[in-house]
Parts: structure tokens; C-alpha cells; sequence
């Protein structure tokens, strides 16, 4: 995990925020290289859960909530982690993740048993809005994303004429005041989620429970997680929700430990029924063929971004020889990213820098790639270091434009580059005009 989070830092995909103040808990920046990885992620959720179906829209609500909604959902009263502190380290713990030793609780931090009494903690952020300062002008920064989708139901469904089953998805900021953020990014308290609500009749619930089940772990799979990695935990029901019928845990093996990576809910028609009892509105369905009015249950996938990055970095990272200059053996750090979550996707290498239609040519392949993918240009140091540098952000493609190129020892080969591969490290010449076609193809 040090090694993840120094390459994370050197390279710049995650900062630690306010660094230069000392940093705020629980609470990260992306930088250059993690935005793109990020909007890579969240790009290809979008497109398969919403975009490639005929029976899912998108939301895009607000962070900020009426604390009604959050009163109706259950978060104001049970939204509490019990939560203990160590008298002898002063470190704030969550009564769950204590350590025991022969029985006896123990502070996973110093080992000290001299723990307060488990008390209740609210998770939720709350702040004011407007002037006053009185409880009637108190909101919430949304927990999860799930809330806005249950309370617009109504005008999503009058406008977008679905029929069930259909659902509602949406990617948006969630926040947490987590009692112990730790693990990196892991447990965060500003992150962002992925979610899905799949509207149905009642008597589909558990079939389609199973069906989400599967087209998420596809989804791992598609964007570059290894299968042998990935667990699903049938949740007992004696941890379930009291109104969750079934319930799988998507888990990880973090280097830090197996953890929850997504959660797959049926959680029955709980939701809407606390929104039309507390708001007094009818939030349910009516079926034209059967002419039945009633309340539509729902199968909630519920993802989360920073958590699926993390998944995405640590599976990523290997370490190999490669040749250096003199082609001695070295050791290789190597992102091996699916090409489709890629920060970079191609990176463009003249041979020299001081050869102007080296250096033109290559500007060349750069506009012409631009258009259709993320590129970088590097023109510094030997050219084994520049793909270097790439293996370890995870670029999948470098294409180096040589003397052939400009067609000076062959005529034959005047406008074909070299196209590197970074887990093979085999290189191809191809003609300049074929890459956009050639690397298109297998970043989709
Ligand atoms: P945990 O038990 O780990 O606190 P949870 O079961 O409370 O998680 P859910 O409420 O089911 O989590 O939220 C759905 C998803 O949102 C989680 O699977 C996770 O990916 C993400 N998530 C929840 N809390 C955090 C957090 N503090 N930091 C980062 N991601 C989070």
C-alpha cells in the first residue's frame, strides 16, 4: 500500500487535500493523471447503465437536502455509528473495529484498554442555509445519492413514459463525517457514488437482484479487475437491512484486506413508501394492461467511484524488468491498466528533440490522434526513459517517430512509426494513417 500511495503522489494521481496546511482528514484531491482515470471510470458506468439501455435514465440531483427527505429515509435518526474513544491515545473509534484480545476490547491504535462507553455519532454533515441561524434553516449535505432518485420518482417517471421494470441512475458527491477515515481513499468523507435504482413489480425483485448481481461483476470485469480479486459476500439477514430482502456485498482484496467495493440491494418498496407516507404524496405506479395502481419495489446497485479507483490503481500495479540504455535488466513499475481506463492513451516520442522534422512529424501524429483520445507528447531524455515514465502511469500505447519515418533509409517506410506496446514491450511499425483506427479499437 506505500508503494500505491507514493506513486499516487509522485505521479500525480491522488494529493492529500489542503497538503500545504497540513491536510484535511478523511478528504483527497485528484490530480492530472486521477481525474482522467476517474472521468474514465465514471464515463463507462454511465454508458452501460444508462446510455446502452432502453430502461434507464439518468439524474443528476442536488447535494444539498431538505431535511424532511432525510428524516422520511431513516438518516437523521439511524444514520449513527457507535462510536468509543481511547482515554490513553485519544484516538475516536468505531465500537465495530475495535481489536480484542482474550476477550477484552482493546484500542487497535495503542492496544489501551481504557475505552469510553460506545455513544451514538451522525454521520450526516449538516449546515445552514441563508441567514438565520435557526433549526428551520438547517440542510444536509446528502449521505448518498440514492435520496434525490426516490423523492423525483414521480416527475422522472411522468416525463420519461418508462414502463417497469426501469430504473434511474446517477453519479454525484456523497459526504460522510466518517468517524475513522483511513485506508487512503477508501473510507472517505467526500466521495462520490455510482447508483442505480431498478424500479420493478414485487414479484421481480429477487430475480433481478440476482440479474444486477451479474451485470456488475461483468462491469469489474470489463474495465480491467481481475475476477480472482473480486468476492461477493451474501449478506446474512440478520446484517441486512430490516426491509432488505437480499442483499451481496461486491468486495475487493485491497492490500489493506478484503472491503466492500459495491453494494447490490433488494430493498423492497421501503423507500417510497417513508417518502409518500412523510410527504403525503402518491408515489406509485400504475400498470395500463393490468390497471393496477401500486407501489413499484426496487434493486439498488450502489458503487462507489473512489473506492472502484483505488480497486482499479492496486489492481494495476506490478513491478517487472526491462532493459535499461545498455540493456541491462531493471526493475520495471508498470500500471497495467485496462486501455479503456487509461489515463493516457498513447503517448508520441519523436527519436530526437534537436531534429526539427523529427520533432514536426510528431506534432503531426499528435493532431491527428487528439480527436479521438487523451495523447501526451514527451520529447525528453533517451527514449527508454520516456517509456518508462509511461509504464508507470499506465499509458498502453507509445508511438516513436524515428528516421524511417521521414523516409530517409527506406522510401517504403516514409510516413510508418514504431507503436509500443507496454505489457509486451514488442513494437510494430504501422503507417501513420491506420493509428487512430489501430488504438481506437482497443480503448473502446
Ligand atoms: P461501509 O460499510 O464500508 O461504511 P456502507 O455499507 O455504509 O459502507 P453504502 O451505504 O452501501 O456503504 O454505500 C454504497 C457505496 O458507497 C459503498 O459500497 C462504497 O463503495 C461507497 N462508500 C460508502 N461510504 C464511503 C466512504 N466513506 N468513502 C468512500 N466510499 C464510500
Amino acid at each position: 500500500m506505500e508503494k500505491i500511495v507514493s506513486l499516487c503522489k509522485r505521479r500525480g494521481f491522488i494529493f492529500q487535500s489542503s497538503e500545504i496546511y497540513g491536510g484535511l482528514n478523511g478528504v483527497w484531491d485528484y490530480g492530472p493523471l486521477g481525474v482522467e482515470l476517474k472521468n474514465n471510470l465514471k464515463q463507462y458506468w454511465w454508458q452501460v447503465t444508462v446510455r446502452d439501455r432502453d430502461d434507464v435514465v439518468g439524474l443528476d440531483g442536488a447535494i444539498l437536502t431538505h431535511p424532511a427527505v432525510l428524516e422520511a429515509s431513516g438518516h437523521v435518526d439511524t444514520f449513527t455509528d457507535p462510536m468509543v474513544d481511547c482515554r490513553t491515545c485519544k484516538a475516536r473509534l468505531r465500537a465495530d473495529q475495535l481489536s480484542e484480545k482474550n476477550g477484552v476490547k482493546q484500542c487497535p491504535n495503542c492496544g489501551g484498554k481504557d475505552l469510553t462507553e460506545a455513544r451514538p455519532f451522525n454521520l450526516m454533515f449538516q449546515t445552514q442555509m441563508g441567514a438565520s441561524a435557526d433549526p428551520a434553516s438547517i440542510a444536509y449535505l446528502r449521505p448518498e445519492t440514492a435520496q434525490s432518485i426516490f423523492v423525483q420518482f414521480k416527475n422522472v417517471l411522468d416525463v420519461s413514459r418508462k414502463k417497469l421494470p426501469f430504473g434511474i441512475a446517477q453519479i454525484g458527491k456523497a459526504f460522510r463525517n466518517e468517524i475513522n477515515p483511513r485506508n487512503f481513499t477508501f473510507r472517505s468523507r467526500e466521495f462520490e457514488q455510482m447508483e442505480l435504482e431498478y424500479f420493478c413489480r414485487p414479484e421481480q425483485g429477487m430475480e433481478l437482484l440476482a440479474y444486477w448481481l451479474k451485470e456488475r461483476i461483468k462491469f469489474y470485469e470489463e474495465i480491467g479487475i481481475s475476477r480472482k480479486r473480486l468476492h461477493i459476500l451474501d449478506v446474512p439477514e440478520k446484517e441486512r437491512a430490516f426491509y432488505s430482502k437480499g442483499t451481496f456485498d461486491i468486495e475487493y482484496e485491497f492490500p489493506f484486506g478484503r472491503q466492500e467495493l459495491e453494494g447490490v440491494a433488494y430493498r423492497t418498496d421501503y423507500d417510497l413508501q417513508q417518502h409518500i407516507k412523510a410527504s403525503g404524496k402518491t408515489l406509485d405506479y400504475f400498470d395500463e394492461e393490468t390497471k393496477e395502481r401500486f407501489v413499484p419495489h426496487v434493486v439498488e446497485p450502489s458503487a462507489g467511484v473512489d473506492r472502484t479507483v483505488l480497486a482499479l490503481i492496486c489492481d494495476a500495479y506490478d513491478e517487472d524488468t526491462a532493459p535499461d540504455e545498455k540493456g541491462k535488466m531493471e526493475t520495471r513499475i508498470v500500471m497495467r491498466f485496462h486501455p479503456r481506463m487509461a489515463p493516457i492513451k498513447c503517448a508520441i516520442f519523436p527519436l530526437l528533440r534537436n531534429k526539427e522534422p523529427l520533432v514536426a512529424k510528431a506534432r503531426e501524429v499528435q493532431e491527428l490522434l487528439r480527436p479521438h483520445m487523451n495523447v501526451f507528447y514527451d520529447e525528453g531524455g533517451a527514449i527508454g526513459r520516456r517509456y518508462r515514465r509511461q509504464d508507470e502511469i499506465g499509458t498502453p500505447f507509445g508511438v516513436t517517430i524515428d528516421f524511417e519515418t521521414l523516409g530517409e533509409k527506406d522510401d517504403e517506410l516514409r510516413d510508418t512509426v514504431t507503436l509500443r506496446d507496454r505489457d509486451s514491450m514488442k513494437q510494430e511499425r504501422v503507417a501513420i494513417k491506420d493509428l487512430p483506427q489501430i488504438i481506437s479499437s482497443k480503448i473502446r
